[in-house]
């Protein structure tokens, strides 16, 4: 790392990142990333995911965004990320995560977990390799949070909290999707639950619109079967940018960074934003959104889910107990967050920076000498 790729001074701050890590494996091929931005509330705990243009401004962030959403969860774990540079469709997956799972084995404060283009299959690699990993498959005792929709079912939680800070009715609430993943297709299932409708929903290769509704579970099957959303047989086909500005109430980007921007967020129609994904807006998205009134849930207490099942899976809790789990903490997070953001007049994303600072900083202070 020189100081050419990586700013010190701009970068680094009271809470991290304690490290930054770069792999290069000639005989395999890896190349990948990791960073642990913090370890006062305990081992790192973030996604491992395989992108081929991922950077190392992209896994800071990311890693920063766990170690909030981690204290905000009240996890005893801190922040991490790591990325893998490859595409997971054309790459030696298997291989790659294999070599990765060797490389980080003496890590032994970084626990990944499945992120984009990762699976528990991968994880389960990584774990044979000797290197700790959260989102096993079952029968090696896992609690496969993809499987489960651990995060698509935190994401409903957190609607049926901040709907009502909004004016909106779950129940007829149209619903669109940017990336039908692990978080967008559950996120989808449990809001229909609710009595909200699917209007729109995304992958890599474009989006489908039908303002009569989707059926969440059929264009499930569809994806599964051609490989994108846009075989659904019905509805109108979008391109990728186009997803995000149908008309709807609730937006729920769920697949890249920053897919919510300073050119795109006047045009935005959704009363409420949950970020399924990490860091899906830039800083000054989110403050045209709030000037608006739009309602943003910032990441890292919408989308915490997934690390609420895996910290269950960690310290041995049973899979029975990660829906109560997750409903409780992001439910009371949610609540917390908007009513500080409305009595503070401040963006939600100040708020929750707030609270979760302020739990980290008491882990640190355990530590200082
Ligand atoms: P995934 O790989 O299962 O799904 C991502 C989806 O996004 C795929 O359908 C892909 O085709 C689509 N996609 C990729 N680029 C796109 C683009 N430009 N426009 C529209 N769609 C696009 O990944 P995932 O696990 O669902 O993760 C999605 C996001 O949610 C990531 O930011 C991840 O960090 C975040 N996240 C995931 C979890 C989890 O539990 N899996 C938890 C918290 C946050």
């Amino acid at each position: 790392m020189t100081a050419a790729t990586f700013d010190v001074e701009r970068y680094c701050d009271d809470l991290g990142p304690e490290k930054i890590v770069h792999i290069h494996d000639p005989a395999s091929g890896l190349r990948a990333i990791v960073v642990i931005d913090n370890t006062a509330c305990g081992p790192a705990i973030g996604g491992a995911r395989m992108v081929a243009d991922v950077s190392l401004d992209e896994v800071r962030r990311l890693a920063r965004a766990m170690t909030l959403k981690n204290a905000a969860a009240g996890l005893p774990h801190g922040g991490g990320k790591s990325g893998i540079l490859a595409d997971p469709h054309k790459a030696d997956k298997r291989g790659l995560i294999r070599a990765f799972g060797r490389a980080i084995r003496q890590l032994t404060d970084y626990i990944p977990g499945p992120d984009m283009g990762l699976d528990e299959a991968c994880m389960a690699w990584l774990r044979d390799e000797g290197c700790r990993a959260v989102g096993l498959p079952r029968i090696i005792g896992g609690i496969p949070l993809d499987e489960i929709g651990a995060t698509g079912y935190g994401l409903a939680c957190c609607a049926e909290v901040a709907a009502p800070f909004c004016g909106l009715e779950l129940k007829g609430a149209t619903v669109a999707i940017e990336g039908f993943g692990n978080v967008g297709r559950p996120a989808a299932r449990f809001l229909e639950a609710l009595g909200a409708k699917l209007v729109a929903a995304s992958d890599s290769q474009g989006a489908v619109y039908d303002p009569a509704g989707i059926d969440s579970n059929k264009l499930a099957a569809v994806k599964k079967q051609a490989g994108t959303v846009t075989a659904y047989e019905r509805g109108q086909k979008l391109s990728l940018a186009n997803l995000l500005t149908v008309p709807c109430d609730i937006l729920i980007p769920a697949a890249r960074p920053d897919c919510i921007h300073a050119a795109n967020a006047a045009a935005i129609k959704a009363k409420l934003i949950l970020q399924g994904a990490n860091i899906p807006a830039t800083a000054e998205a989110e403050t045209m959104l709030f000037k608006r009134g739009v309602l943003v849930v910032p990441d890292f207490i919408a989308n915490a889910g997934g690390v609420i099942c895996a910290s269950v899976e960690y310290h041995g809790g049973a899979e029975s107990s990660v829906q109560p789990t997750i409903a409780q903490k992001i439910r009371d997070n949610t609540q917390a967050v908007l009513t500080h953001s409305r009595q503070a007049g401040v963006e939600p994303r100040r708020a929750a920076e707030i609270m979760a600072r302020e739990r980290v900083k008491l882990a640190q202070s355990f530590r200082q000498r």
